[in-house]
């Protein structure tokens, strides 16, 4: 039952693509507002209209207001003027899903750019706190509010060739529990989904556009799908006041 998300607003991080553009549409179908951001502003349209197509499918009265706005969550002026760019009825905002992220690379301590290494910090962490830092202020007024963070089993275990992107993950993690006990007197929620290897266009950002070297990481199991963490993160946003997922962990079932 998602009854509860009917005229909820909610804000989401890269939602051009993959897990965040399936769960804008999710979200839209459930009969929320979703105010969806990202780099690439033609692929956000094409999730815009795809919302709001889905929510109009659904027949659920109410919500289903959708608005895109092109944003870099590492640009922090951007992030600092993003509230003024919401339309004024979808600036209250409900739910905050940090998703924008992404990993380069497979090379090992001592091969890695810096520029990569700064890019990493800069989307995944530093991105994801101005976001949180931005939008705790009013959730905290409004006395009100969830925040779900896209950790990733690499904030759980390290792996070879995911020094940085590890410790990313890692940090996401530790700054989301340490938000979630900060909050605890308030009934701000704070959640992290942690998935494991899902099939989006991750991959190719990964092997920067090879294809083949992508399809090459989901050999031998049956990957998660976007969908899949779209609807941990529908599920997790749509329980009860007093229900906070605090962690929820998800892996392909051939995943160890
Ligand atoms: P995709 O590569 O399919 O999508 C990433 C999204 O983030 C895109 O919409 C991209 O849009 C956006 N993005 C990237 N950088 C920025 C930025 N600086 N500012 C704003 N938006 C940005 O990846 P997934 O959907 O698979 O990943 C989503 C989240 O899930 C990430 O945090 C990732 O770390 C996490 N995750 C993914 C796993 C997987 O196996 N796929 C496993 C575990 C966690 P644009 O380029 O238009 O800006």
């Amino acid at each position: 039952n998602t009854s509860r998300l009917i005229n909820k607003t909610v804000l989401i991080t890269g939602a051009s693509a993959g897990i965040g553009a399936a769960t804008a549409i999710l979200f839209a179908k459930a009969g929320s507002n979703v105010v969806i951001l990202a780099r690439r502003a033609e692929a956000l349209k094409a999730v815009e209209d795809a919302a709001k197509a889905a929510h109009k499918e659904s027949g659920v009265q109410g919500g289903g207001k959708v608005a895109s706005i092109q944003l870099d969550v590492s640009d922090k002026a951007q992030v600092a003027s993003l509230l003024d760019k919401i339309p004024a009825d979808l600036r209250s905002i409900d739910i905050l899903v940090n998703n924008a992220g992404f990993v380069y690379g497979v090379e090992r301590v001592g091969q890695i750019s810096d520029s990569d290494i700064e890019s990493m910090f800069a989307t995944n962490v530093f991105g994801l706190i101005a976001m949180t830092q931005l939008l705790v202020k009013d959730m905290k007024a409004r006395n009100a509010g969830h925040i779900i963070n896209l950790g990733s089993v690499a904030g759980r275990e390290p792996y070879v060739g995911g020094s940085i992107y590890c410790a990313t993950k890692h940090a996401v993690r530790a700054f989301t529990g340490s938000l979630m006990r900060e909050l605890v007197d308030t009934p701000i929620r704070v959640s992290e989904i942690q998935p494991g290897m899902v099939e989006t266009e991750f991959s190719v950002v990964r092997f920067r556009g090879d294809k083949s070297a992508a399809d090459k990481v989901y050999e031998g199991l049956t990957p998660l799908n976007a969908e899949d963490i779209a609807e941990e993160i529908v599920w997790a946003a749509s329980r009860p006041p007093h229900v906070n997922l605090a962690e929820v962990f998800v892996l392909p079932t051939n995943q160890a």
